[in-house]
């Protein structure tokens, strides 16, 4: 076999997470096991796998100890788990992640409503989580939700990011991940955004992750791609929908995803009819055998 030299993507597959926190119906453990081992044998280089939140909160996750447990972990596959506090860190760490994500958002008003403080607050939340994993040696991924576009507080002033960003890096954070969380933004808009944020924070260390509500999903990663970032997010099957516009699209499906960079001459090792093949017993749970 020759060598293969187009330039090199990492897909980040967050169905298991991102994806299954957001859908209605509850998937059983088997099924998120078997879900989360044929996604890394697809050839994903990194599966968002479950959350440790508060189970009473969500329930959907309140499985994440067996599942981590329970999963294959195949070396080359980096297997996240978000982490919202020091309890959670601890949960995540008896049940052998090393690999961590932690969510903040880029204004106060989505901050408040999705976790119930400010952006100064989470930070104080991170903060002896993110030292603990410094100290583990766990990788840690920082998200910053609506990057682009809030919900409640509108378009996202570019100038908001570097701030945000550097205080992740500052924590020890290995990867920024800056997130369209509601699926507004347009490529200008990522075009600005990143070249606001590239004067704290290189595109080795960026990862980019849209929502197709809009549309927009692929011309965003064209320009993710143009400025250099070479790490995007996708949920299999397009998993977990939009929850501020019930029935629109959320998550990228990475299936759209590594088809179109294959097309535009970029390789990302996911073997796209294995990734159907995950994603399709948990679509057939969720929407019935037509899906
Ligand atoms: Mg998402």
């Amino acid at each position: 076999m020759s060598e293969d030299f187009r330039p090199a993507v990492t897909v980040v597959e967050v169905g298991p997470r991102d994806g299954l926190q957001n859908e209605a119906v509850a998937v059983p453990l088997d099924a998120k096991v078997a879900f989360v081992d044929a996604l890394a044998a697809a050839g994903v280089a990194a599966v968002e796998a479950t959350s440790f939140v508060n189970p009473k909160l969500v329930p959907q996750l309140a499985d994440a100890t067996d599942l981590m447990r329970r999963i294959d972990r195949r070396p080359g596959v980096r297997c996240l788990a978000l982490v919202p506090n020091e309890r959670g860190y601890d949960r995540a760490r008896e049940a052998g992640v090393d690999a961590i994500a932690l969510f903040t958002a880029a204004t106060d008003t989505f901050a408040q409503a999705n976790v119930g403080t400010t952006i100064d607050g989470t930070f104080e939340r991170f903060a002896p989580v993110a030292a603990r994993a410094r100290t583990d040696s766990v990788w840690m991924r920082g998200y910053v939700s609506v990057a682009f576009h809030c919900p409640y507080a509108g378009p996202v002033a570019p100038d908001a990011l570097p701030p945000i960003v550097s205080r992740l890096l500052d924590l020890g954070c290995d990867e920024i991940c800056l997130a369209d969380t509601i699926g507004r933004a347009e490529p200008g808009e990522v075009k600005r955004a990143l070249d606001a944020v590239f004067s704290v924070c290189p595109a080795e260390r960026l990862a980019l992750h849209f929502h197709d509500t809009s549309g927009n999903a692929l011309d965003n990663v064209d320009a993710g791609l143009a400025a250099g970032v070479r790490v995007f997010d996708g949920a299999a099957g397009g998993l977990g929908g939009c929850p501020f516009a019930p029935g629109a699209p959320g998550n990228l499906a990475t299936e759209s995803l590594v088809a179109h960079l294959a097309r535009h001459g970029y390789r990302t090792g996911v073997d796209r009819e294995a990734l159907m093949a995950a994603v399709a017993p948990i679509l057939s749970r969720l929407r019935g055998a037509s899906a």
